[in-house]
């Protein structure tokens, strides 16, 4: 199912706040000697590191040339200023960050992010030309009332109102019911199925069938290597955002693999 449309598949890994850039130089370093080029020929892939590591792990994908996207796990919108703690888009796109998460459910959650900031970020990565990774998902509570898909189309609608069809078309989404993080219950294909779907719909409503047709969307949440191929198999499921699993090399070669091995047969 996953050849009928030819969008790349992205697989990327968001290591939270684990890992000093010690650890990460090893990580990398292991992911490096275990990922052989035909597990990527079809896919791109991505690690989001903390801030601290990020300098650590651009030095290693650029001088091993290794087949890795650098991303981060969030930014502010300024670009400079008295925003004390604060990371800007401009900092990290110096830095060779290609690919930003925006509005993950942690930040959204533990610290406050409205929707409004998600949307402020979304441009700001944009602007320094970056590609954000606009994470979506629902509560347990909103899915056991029914408000799974008014929930989504809220978050999506404010976060992509006003801009070009473009840059719709160009971005990443991901969807991650809140309730999956973490919590080693993933969502069915069919859940993550529907849900992509139904994203797409809201998209092709707003930015037009060949933006909505060009986006890719990431499922996330629980994700390891046994469930990777078959939601990846899913028609409207473009990729896989992964937590924990990403934080150990041969975890995260897994998954890596499940989604090539997949792309590859139903291109065969
Ligand atoms: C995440 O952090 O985006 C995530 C999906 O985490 P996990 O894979 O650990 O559920």
């Amino acid at each position: 199912m996953a050849a009928a449309v030819s969008r790349r598949p992205l697989v990327s890994g968001n290591w939270k706040m684990h890992h000093d850039h010690i650890e990460a130089l090893h990580t990398v370093r292991d992911l490096g000697l275990r990922i052989k080029p035909g597990d990527v020929s079809s896919l791109d892939v991505t690690v989001h590191p903390p801030f601290t590591d990020l300098r650590t792990v651009q030095s290693l994908i650029d001088g091993e040339r290794l087949p890795l996207g650098l991303g981060a796990q969030h930014c502010y919108y300024e670009d400079r200023g008295a925003f004390t703690g604060e990371v800007s888009p401009q900092m990290l796109a110096r830095l060779g960050v290609a690919y930003v998460l925006v509005g993950h459910s942690e930040r959204r959650q533990i610290f406050d992010m409205t929707d409004e900031a998600v949307a402020l970020t979304l441009r700001a990565v944009l602007r320094h030309e970056m590609t954000p990774i606009l994470c979506v998902g629902e509560t347990e509570e909103l899915r056991d009332a029914g408000a799974t898909s008014s929930h989504l189309e809220a978050q999506v609608r404010t976060a992509l109102t006003g801009l070009a069809k473009e840059q719709v078309g160009a971005m990443v989404l991901a969807y991650e019911p809140i309730w999956a993080i973490g919590t080693g219950r993933a969502a069915t294909v069919d859940d993550a199925q529907d849900a992509c779907a139904f994203i797409r719909s809201v998209v092709a409503e707003m930015a037009g069938e060949p933006a909505a047709r060009a986006l890719r969307i990431q499922y996330g949440g629980s994700v390891k290597g046994a469930n990777a191929g078959e939601l990846v198999d899913a028609p409207d499921v473009d990729g896989l955002l992964v937590g924990g699993a990403s934080l150990d090399a041969a975890g995260f070669v897994d998954i890596i693999r499940a989604v090539s091995d997949c792309y590859r047969s139903s291109a065969a």
